[in-house]
């Protein structure tokens, strides 16, 4: 057999050459950019054959089969070409399945992916289970297995890993919602974008479960072309697997019930109820006892970055959802926080159309600071709409305008509704400098 080609040096490609190798199976790496020196001496000290800087075509449209990293675009030139050929191009996540008989736990969804799937693996491992959170988060499923195979996968997919994914099945299947994201890499089609996340429940067959967001006009628009018999939907209204009674989540399961109060979930706001429903019956369906499930629900302390309390200085709560990158996350972090806000949005604008967060703005934000290169599509759409609204360029400004504005009693949030990379490296970069400001705040005072 000829051997597999690996496209793109980041995580999952070195996490795919490295289980190759372990399955003796010759491999090749290629990146377009830079690899990294510590990548390079991993790769080199298990005698991995690479390349940098460039794609030789010769080799590569002679693979058997390629391992596309899911940050290459389809309309590389390269990527074009293997299509042309019909080389099959599969993500790291398919080689993986390949090797691993763990019970899969795959999360999907537009937002809550991450929260969603870290609760679910914190239950999991307070119940005393073997498992990993993987995926899209931290160390890639390919290196876990080249590793080691877990009794548990808790496997976060973006629709981008679901794209290359033909034979891999979820046991366990959870989408938390479908919003408009990443259009862009879909032809700007939202049922492409939609029928990508629905790949999650590929292949699953009748013992398989699929767990998903009743009360998500997409995600039940869409559910007619599903074969799936183990369906188990949340819902704030609807009475069937996890559904909220006035101010607690019930479980059904088993023909048993359990219930959590919302006083008792350690993360708040709707969004994260959603998030606890998901988590709970994922955790329920890996045989984790009702009691745990709800132990496990209640002292999650949450991700970095994702509606993060930072602090509390004069009587004024700093929180950072740097994480938001759309609008919809805003609209739940707007939602969730008691007024007034100091609202710090802006950034590398994704096409947002802001007209659904104009009135919780109204009654809720008390100054909108924008922190952006370009910050005029926030200014023309808040205008009128929140009474202080200023501009700034830095975030150790932003924090001194905040600080300005802010009074007793008030929450200062950053979330964004936009990507981060006018300003800042990345979003972990955005929200790092975001809690080092306030940090140096605290001291001066
Ligand atoms: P993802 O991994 O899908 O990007 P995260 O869990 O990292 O999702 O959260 C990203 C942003 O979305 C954060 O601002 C978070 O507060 C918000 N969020 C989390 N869960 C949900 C949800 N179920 N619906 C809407 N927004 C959510």
């Amino acid at each position: 057999m000829n051997e597999i080609i690996i496209l793109g040096a980041g995580e999952s490609g070195v996490g795919a050459a490295l289980l190759a190798k372990a399955k003796n199976i010759r491999v090749f790496i290629s990146d377009s950019g830079t690899i990294s020196s510590e990548v390079k001496k991993v790769l080199e000290m298990n005698n991995i054959p690479l390349e940098e800087g460039k794609h030789s075509e010769e080799r590569i449209l002679n693979a058997a089969e390629i391992i596309k990293s899911p940050g290459i675009s389809e309309n590389v030139p390269i990527i074009k070409k293997i299509r042309q050929k019909g080389i099959p191009i599969i993500s790291e996540i398919e080689f993986a399945g390949r090797y691993s008989n763990a019970l899969k736990i795959g999360i999907t969804g537009s937002n809550g992916k991450t929260t969603t799937a870290t609760w679910i693996y914190h239950i999991l491992k307070k119940a005393g289970k073997d498992v990993v959170l993987t995926g899209n988060i931290g160390t890639s499923f390919a290196r876990v297995v080249s590793e080691r195979d877990p009794k548990i996968a808790v496997i976060e997919l973006s629709s981008f890993q679901l794209d290359d994914m033909y034979d891999f099945i979820c046991d366990i299947a959870v989408l938390t919602n479908i919003t408009s994201d990443h259009l862009d890499r879909y032809e700007n089609d939202f049922q492409k974008y939609t029928n990508s996340k629905f790949k999650i429940t590929q292949n699953q067959r009748d013992k398989d479960s699929f767990i998903f967001n009743l009360d998500d006009q997409t995600i039940k628009n869409n559910l007619t072309k599903l074969m799936i018999k183990r369906g188990y939907p949340v819902s704030f209204s609807v009475k069937n697997s996890a559904w909220i009674d006035e101010n607690k989540i019930v479980f059904w399961f088993k023909n048993k019930r359990f219930e959590i109060d919302f006083d008792s979930l350690s993360l708040k706001g709707k969004h994260n109820n959603y998030n606890a429903m998901c988590a709970g019956l994922a955790a329920l369906l890996a045989d984790v006892p009702g009691e745990d499930v709800i132990k496990g629900l209640s002292d999650f302390q949450g991700v970095e970055n994702r509606l993060e309390f930072v602090d509390k200085i004069n009587g004024v709560t700093f929180i950072n959802d740097s994480k938001a990158t759309n609008i919809d996350s805003v609209w739940y972090a707007l939602d969730s926080i008691i007024e007034p806000i100091i609202w710090i949005a802006g950034g590398t604008d994704k096409g947002n159309d802001y007209s659904s967060l104009f009135d919780l703005a109204k009654n809720k934000v008390k100054a909108l600071i924008c922190l952006g290169i370009d910050n005029s599509k926030l200014l023309n759409s808040f205008t009128g709409i929140v009474p202080i609204i200023k501009e700034t360029k830095s975030m150790e400004e932003t924090i001194d305008i905040a600080f300005k504005i802010a009074e007793i009693g008030e929450t200062v949030l950053l979330s964004p509704a936009c990507a981060s990379f006018d300003l800042f490296k990345n979003y972990e970069h955005r929200g790092d400098l975001f809690k080092y400001f306030i940090k140096k705040m605290r001291f001066q005072i």
